[in-house]
């Protein structure tokens, strides 16, 4: 049987430096935000808040300098995540791009497409959306049918993708699109592409170019995410990211960063902090064991977290880690609004009420999706026990 491993690791001293930069910052330009709106977590976005971290340097913080990176350590970047995630600060605008897409391309893009698509995400001002989702390919992604088929010059997109975050807003989707049918291997034949959605000044580039984008409205009424319909919207050659027909073990490493960091245990931290300040208004024996228990546990996902850090520092692979983070992570932040319920004589409210019962009503709702964004609880349990030869 094989086996993962979370060594401990300690925080380089740059980064308690950094940890004090950042909360000074987040004094200065998230203090009046609400308890509800940081509830939200890495889904609030506010494009004025990715622009100011551009200019501290803190987005595309480990990439090359070249492509307006600062290449400073996974640890310091950690350090920053983990402060904006405890803060509420909305982050959701330039999130994707930071963590997955920019990376992405790194590993796989080509020269002209790294200077082209990394020195405005850096600045906080390109945002990227990820076109994997189909209406029948969720968790059995190898069964993508959106089909990108080859004409002069480029490809002719036909099909339609679903669940897809900030399609809205963003001015770039990368997505996974059948370049070929091989019956033996479904693996084979997927592509990824750059599809433009957005130029940098505003100018909506999605009806010229053969694609809607319609809303999905969730239980909360938010507008989070889309329908996307490409209508032989044309993209050139140039819009293949990596090796034609063998996308499928590029987003398997695309997937490995969307499922690393330390969002994954940290999304309902904002309840935590309610109802510690409930507590200290009105101690109770009850409360005080529920937040403790609370507490130790949080503590010990953040030491697996900071050792997922660790091996991305050291250039491991951390799929295995990430997926046992993630999805003990899902389990953790999914039982912190039940565990208000039964601790809390109070009704969660949405629109009305204490900051606590807001952040519990939206956290009840919010957080049942958190074991199925990124790979649902099966599939990575499925992809452990693989990691693991058991299966
Ligand atoms: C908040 C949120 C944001 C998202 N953002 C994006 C995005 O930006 N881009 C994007 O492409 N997608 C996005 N998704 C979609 C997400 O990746 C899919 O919902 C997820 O992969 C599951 O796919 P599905 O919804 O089709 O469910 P299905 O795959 O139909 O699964 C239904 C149920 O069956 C279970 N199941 C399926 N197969 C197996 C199996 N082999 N063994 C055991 N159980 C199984 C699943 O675990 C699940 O419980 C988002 C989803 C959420 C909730």
């Amino acid at each position: 049987m094989q086996t993962f491993s979370f060594d401990p690791v300690e925080l380089p001293p740059a980064a308690a430096e950094l940890r004090r930069e950042v909360r000074e910052f987040l004094a200065e330009h998230n203090a009046t935000r609400k308890p509800l709106d940081r509830a939200q977590s890495w889904s609030g976005s506010d494009p004025e808040f990715s622009r100011k971290m551009g200019e501290r340097g803190w987005i595309g913080m480990v990439w090359p300098k070249t492509y307006g990176g600062h290449e400073r350590t996974s640890f310091e970047r950690y350090v920053m995540l983990e402060e904006m995630l405890v803060a509420g600060a909305p982050v959701g605008a330039h999130w994707i791009a930071d963590r997955q897409s920019g990376p992405l391309l790194l590993n796989f893009g080509t020269e002209a497409q790294r200077q082209k698509y990394l020195p405005p995400v850096t600045r906080g001002e390109m945002y990227y959306c990820i076109g994997m989702s189909e209406p029948d390919s969720g968790s059995d992604l190898a069964s993508v049918r959106t089909k990108a088929t080859k004409v002069d010059g480029g490809y002719l997109i036909n099909g339609r993708k679903i669940w897809t975050s900030g399609a809205h807003t963003a001015h770039v989707m990368i997505a996974l699109l059948r370049t070929r049918n091989n019956p033996d291997n479904r693996h084979d034949g997927l592509t990824q592409f750059l599809i433009d959605l957005r130029d940098l000044d505003g100018t909506d580039l999605k009806e010229k170019n053969g694609i809607t984008v319609r809303p999905v409205i969730s239980m909360l009424g938010e507008h989070h995410f889309n329908e996307v319909t490409f209508e032989d919207a044309f993209v050139p050659e140039t819009a293949v990211v990596g090796t034609e027909h063998g996308g499928w073990a590029q987003v398997m490493a695309e997937l490995a960063f969307e499922r690393s960091g330390p969002e994954r245990y940290l999304s309902s931290i904002q309840l935590v902090l309610e109802m510690i300040r409930a507590l200290a208004a009105h101690p109770t024996p009850q409360g005080h064991i529920a937040v403790g228990r609370l507490v130790a546990h949080l503590a010990t996902l953040r030491q697996m977290s900071v050792s997922v850090a660790g091996k991305l520092n050291a250039g491991e692979d951390p799929a295995l880690e990430g997926s046992i983070v993630k999805d003990l992570g899902a389990v953790f932040e999914q039982e912190i609004p039940t565990i208000a319920q039964q601790v809390f004589d109070v009704e969660p409210k949405l629109g009305e009420g204490s900051d606590l019962e807001q952040v519990m009503g939206f956290l009840i709702q919010n957080s049942v999706s958190y074991s199925l964004r990124g790979g649902t609880r099966e599939i990575l349990r499925g992809i452990i026990a693989r990691g693991l030869g058991l299966r």
